[in-house]
Parts: structure tokens; sequence; C-alpha cells
């Protein structure tokens, strides 16, 4: 049998950061970079994966999935999903090659759960739909590769798509697709900083958002308003508040989007930057130098942290046709990397 290719794109969060575990709204769009996965189906239950993009090769047997630390968890977890799922899966041999940048949070992951899942879809006839996809492709993350992630990246490359902006209400998975006005281009740069607290910060801030809800009596942050906090301790008070006005923000970027409104869209996106350096504490200076150049750039309309935080990248909005000449501006900061717009070769 010939290969089944699939592919799935990264994606970039242009407003909503750390609601999506808070049952809250969430509005990514795909990036043009996608990950590919070739598959060949074999007569056996081995699986083996050679990622392109790592240099690497591993394997496993299915049924038999088990955290390793390593990269193949990612392809065990979707294996034991669809399999857990009632999904018949045989053995494969995989390539990966993708163009995502791993581990900028830009969601190499979810763009390589989401392209193992849909080649695993035809070369094996199963039943998925794409919103499917998102669920097992989140389960299996949690469950084999550990990380407490929610459900924001593989929806978005699950059901993205260029141009528009995905609107997902994350406690009922309502997702509602919002054009993107021509009039702006994004612009997302790399700040180079990968800190090692990172999954640590974002179990605390997790934590501390559960904590904040039971102390409040609800289901979730998503179910309070600004006025209900004052009886929080610091620095539950300041978390909460940036789960309760990021949502909101969310809220009026989709009614800007639809309006065309661009400079509300704009001033959105600072306000949320704001919110997340100084309420949710989530920001790094290198991070804050980049939305610094961002801004003082005259055809941006707004720069933000993208991402769960503690480095990572920025997102820009951009008057139209000036996405390059401003990410070739942010990017004289040192250590800093374009990957929107894709460089031209
Ligand atoms: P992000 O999703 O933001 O890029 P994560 O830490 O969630 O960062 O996921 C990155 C991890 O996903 C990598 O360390 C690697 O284990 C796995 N991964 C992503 N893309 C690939 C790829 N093309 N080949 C092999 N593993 C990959
Ligand atoms: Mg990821």
């Amino acid at each position: 049998m010939d290969d089944v290719v699939a592919s799935a794109p990264g994606r970039v969060n242009l407003i909503g950061e750390h609601t999506d575990y808070n049952d809250g709204f969430v509005l990514p769009t795909v990036i043009p970079q996608r990950t590919f996965v070739a598959i060949a189906r074999r007569d056996d239950t081995r699986v083996r994966a050679r990622s392109e993009t790592l240099g690497a090769e591993d394997g496993y047997e299915l049924g038999r999935e088990a955290r390793t630390g390593r990269w193949i968890d990612y392809v065990q977890g979707v294996t034991r999903a669809l399999v857990r799922r009632g999904h018949v899966v045989r053995g494969f041999d995989a390539v990966i090659t993708s163009e995502v940048p791993v581990g900028s949070g830009l969601s190499s992951s979810a763009a390589l759960e989401v392209a193992t899942m849909r080649a695993l879809r035809d070369a094996f006839g199963l039943a998925l739909d794409d919103l499917e996809i998102a669920r097992l492709a989140q389960r299996g993350e949690n469950e084999l590769v550990g990380a407490p992630v929610g459900i924001l990246d593989p929806l978005a490359c699950s059901l993205g798509e260029d141009g528009v902006a995905l609107f997902v209400d994350t406690r009922t998975l309502a997702c509602e697709r919002i054009a993107i006005p021509d009039t702006i281009e994004l612009v997302v740069v790399d700040s180079g900083v990968a800190h090692d607290h990172a999954q640590g910060g974002y179990r605390e801030r997790r934590a501390q958002c559960e904590e904040a809800a039971r102390a409040l009596g609800v289901r979730a942050l998503r179910d309070v308003g600004e006025d209900d906090l004052a009886s929080l301790r610091a620095p539950l008070d300041r978390r909460a508040r940036h789960v309760v006005t990021e949502n909101a923000r969310v809220l009026r970027a989709v009614d800007a989007l639809r309006r065309g409104d661009v400079h509300a869209l704009g001033a959105l996106f600072d306000a949320s930057h704001a919110s997340m350096r100084d309420d949710y504490e989530v920001s790094v200076p290198e991070v804050d130098r980049l939305v610094a150049r961002a801004k003082a750039h005259p055809a941006v309309l707004g720069a933000r942290l993208t991402g769960g935080g503690f480095g990572g990248a920025i997102v820009a909005l951009a008057r139209a046709g000036h996405a390059h000449d401003v990410a070739r501006a942010i990017a004289v900061e040192p250590g800093a990397r374009v990957l929107v717009p894709k460089a031209q070769n």
C-alpha cells in the first residue's frame, strides 16, 4: 500500500490566554507552518516512527504504550487514545517532517498529534471528525505525555483555517469561525527564551485558578465577574482578575473582528499583555522588550505575549502590507526569531 500523508498546522492564539482551563473563551488561528506525517501500514502491531525534524527514530508495540519521556510519547498518546476509544489501529511506519518551530508556543505538539491522527484515520479508515480528533489528541497528551494541556491547542490545529479566527467556548466546545479582516496581518516573533520553570509555573497557575474558584464557590472562574473577587487573598485575586478580564477581552475581540474595528482589536491585545504581565505574572523581560519594540512601530495596532508564557513568542497586529517590515524591526532584539510571516525561499 502507498503511504498516506496528512498534515496539520501550528497555531497562534490571538487572545484568550490561560482561559481554556477555566472553562473560558479562546480565539486562536493557524500559522502557515505545518507538520506532515506519512504512514505506511504494517502487517504486525509494531509502530516505528522517524522524526526528520529531530533526526531521531523510535518505536513501540501497539497496546503496550508507556511513557518514555521522549518525543515518541506524543505518537504513543495518539494510538492509545484511539484504541481506548474503540478504534481499530494496526502497526505502521511513520515519517514526520515539520515546519512548526518546536517548543516556541506555536503548538508543534498538537500539530504532530493532529497530523498523526489524520494520517491514521486515512490509513485505517477510522470514523473520526475534527472535534473528536482534538479531544483524543488532548487526552493522549494529558495521559501519556503527562502534560496538563487544555483543549485550545488541538482544537486550533484540528479546526483552524487560514485567514479565520476560531472563537471557542471551552465549556461547551462550541466553535465559530470569524474572518480576519484583510486590512491586518499577523506578526509572530519568538523571544528565544524557554524557561525551565514553564511547566511548573503553568501547573501553579492552574492550581491557583482552581483554588480561587473553590474559594468563590463556583465550578470555574468563567462563572464570576470582576466584582466578585474582593474576598480572594493575594495572589489569587490577581490571577482570577486576569482570567475574568481576559474572558471579557475575548468577547470584545470577537465583536471588534466582526465590525472590522482593528484599532479596538489592537487595544485589546495591549491590555491582554499588561494583564498577563502584571496580574498573571507569566511574562519575562525579553518578551516585554519584544512587545515594546512592536508597539513602537507605526504600523502596529497592538502586541502581546502569546501562549503560556515564561518565554515564548509574541503576536503583533500590523496594518496590511507591513508585516515583513514590522517583523524585521522587532527581530533586532538579541535571540529573537521571526516565525510569521514565514520566510520566503
Ligand atoms: P510546543 O507545542 O509549544 O511546540 P511542547 O513542549 O508542547 O511545545 O511540544 C514540543 C514537543 O513535541 C517536542 O519536544 C517533541 O517531543 C514533540 N514534537 C513536536 N514536533 C515534533 C516533530 N516534528 N518530531 C518529533 N517530535 C516533535
Ligand atoms: Mg504543545
